[in-house]
């Protein structure tokens, strides 16, 4: 008898199982043999996960909510294998000046900054690029000091991998004349490149907690309105993984994250030997760890294996000894992380395809060892990507920002290699896409676009750059889903609608197979949803959560 009543107590503390179908959709994804697969209904269990995918001819008789789709297109949530959470938020909330088409233009945004913000003890900004101005010319100190004199100014370039300062904010660094660059970076004029940065950055006021939990909340909105539901976070700091716990341990962790520890330091402050569980409900893992090659094409600081076309004194920047990479990686590899090092230039792919195929005879195939980047391959090393089972972390819309300084910073005969998504994607190796956001906007769909097209969302250059490297849609789709859960030990649970896996999705304004690649690029999401939840509605203004980029 006490054991029936425990039984019924049980019974009637449970809540009847209540699914839900959200029908009457057009639903697309990509299955597990890389086809588009079809569908018209998602059946969503009481705890956020995927029962099933309904075809046209399933019986759906259930006790539930069902939800009327209205014949949207319904595409799993887009993962981005690429971006800075934190940074996205931050520049969100500082200076932006991606866009910006002079010097003047920058001169004036700062000065009408600096007006509306006197309370400010630090002027920071990030997004200019001088490759997009009429005189291509890197901005100097003085050009800040003829604007802002009274405080220190730091502004970033587009890519992260150089910096302007004013002159106060040179004085406060205790940078002369005499100062001479740590290796791996270069002082010109106020502008610190690669490892210069640090000279200016270290003397940057610490963000305070709540300014990092308002970044992080402007981050999340940021991303849900373009469709993301996760993330692969490229070098989390240790401010940073605070303030994605303190978000998860109160419930406000809305998208999922893949972390990967900013190299050995940032894991030491973090305090890890072993990558963590997943957390908050799969909201949050860190699985890896993050290291640096080399710098970027845009500031010269792609390490290559011959000098830059236009600067023949320079091969760029080697960060690392082969033996401080090996020790670097050996170190991460050994406490069970995943390696994933960023490499720009062709001698920095060389050598990190090298140190993961020691890695590879040490650990197996299966540890998924991730260049990001993969930006300018020699093509003979192409093929060993594959072979040793490494992933190519890419991310098309770099391509359609780089290509005419691309041209400029190398012959013809290395642009073979150059953004070669199709040629590495030959070889057999996974590609996973991003956006490096907030290097470029969060938008998967310009990516997409541009993974179809080398084309940019106005359709430049006709016919497509190097046209031969597009990949098909099917490829594409798979680099910001399933491939991209792949990448980050995670398609077990997202990546895809399946039973079993988090019912991530979003509900978009036109469907990708049967629009052009312009088209593509604008489309617009309407509803994203987060393990069966719905988390962001399209404004009904119709502005999109983030003003264009
Ligand atoms: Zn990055």
């Amino acid at each position: 008898m006490k054991t029936h009543l425990l039984a019924l107590a049980a019974l009637l503390a449970t809540p009847a199982m209540a699914d839900t179908v959200i029908d009457n959709v057009n639903g697309i994804q990509i299955g597990a043999g890389g086809k588009v697969q079809h569908f018209v209904g998602l059946q969503i269990g009481d705890d956020g996960k995927v029962v099933r995918t309904l075809g046209p001819l399933d019986d759906i008789a259930f006790h539930g909510e069902r939800i009327d789709g209205g014949g949207k297109t319904l595409l799993p949530g887009l993962i981005d294998a690429h971006g800075h959470f934190m940074g996205l938020g931050f520049a969100a909330l500082q200076l932006d000046l991606t866009g910006i088409a002079s010097l003047a233009d920058l001169q004036q945004r700062l000065k009408a900054y600096a007006a509306a913000n006197p309370d400010a003890r630090w002027i920071v900004g990030r997004g200019w690029n001088q490759e997009s101005w009429p005189v291509k010319a890197f901005p100097t100190a003085a050009d800040l000091d003829a604007v802002v004199r009274d405080r220190p100014v730091v502004l970033r370039r587009v890519d992260g991998h150089a910096l302007v300062a004013n002159s106060a904010a040179i004085r406060l660094a205790g940078v002369t004349a005499a100062t001479s660059a740590p290796s791996g970076g270069r002082i010109e004029n106020g502008l610190f490149v690669d490892n210069a940065m640090s000279l200016i950055e270290a003397k940057l006021p610490a963000a305070t907690a709540a300014e990092a939990d308002a970044a992080l909340a402007k981050a999340q909105e940021i991303m849900l309105g373009y469709g993301l539901t996760a993330m692969a976070d490229m070098g989390t700091s240790a401010d940073g993984w605070g303030a994605m716990n303190r978000a998860g341990a109160t419930g406000g962790l809305k998208v999922r994250i893949m972390s990967y520890a900013g190299a050995l330091p940032s894991l030491e402050a973090i305090g890890r030997t072993a990558p963590t569980n997943w957390l908050y409900g799969d909201k949050l893992r860190m699985g890896g760890v993050k290291l640096y090659a080399d710098g970027a094409l845009g500031s010269r600081g792609a390490w290559l294996k011959r000098p830059y076309a236009d600067r023949p004194d320079s091969v760029g920047l080697r960060f690392l000894t082969d033996a401080e990479l090996a020790d670097q990686a050996g170190k991460a590899a050994a406490m069970g992380f995943q390696v994933a090092i960023h490499a720009i230039g062709d001698a920095a792919n060389a050598q990190v395809i090298s140190e993961y195929e020691k890695l590879s005879r040490q650990y197996g195939s299966d540890r998924r060892w991730r260049i990001e980047h993969a930006q300018i391959v020699d093509p003979a090393d192409i093929p060993r990507i594959a072979k040793a089972g490494i992933i190519a972390s890419m991310q098309p819309t770099h391509q359609t920002s780089d290509r005419l300084m691309a041209e400029k910073r190398l012959d013809p005969a290395r642009l073979g290699g150059a953004y070669a998504w199709r040629t590495i994607e030959k070889t057999g190796a996974v590609l996973a896409f991003g956006s490096d956001f907030p290097v470029e906007s969060p938008n998967p769909f310009p990516g997409l676009s541009a993974a179809i097209s080398r084309q940019d969302p106005q359709g430049q250059p006709p016919g497509g750059w190097r046209p031969q490297e597009r990949v098909s849609f099917e490829t594409a789709l798979a680099g910001f889903t399933r491939n991209a859960a792949y990448a980050g030990f995670a398609e077990d649970r997202i990546g895809s609608l399946e039973a079993g896996k988090w019912a991530d999705f979003v509900l978009v304004d036109r469907d990708p197979t049967k629009v052009d690649a312009q088209a593509l690029a604008a489309t617009q999401v309407l509803e994203t949803w987060v393990a069966g939840k719905k988390v962001w509605v399209k404004p009904a203004s119709g502005g999109s959560a983030e003003r264009g980029r």
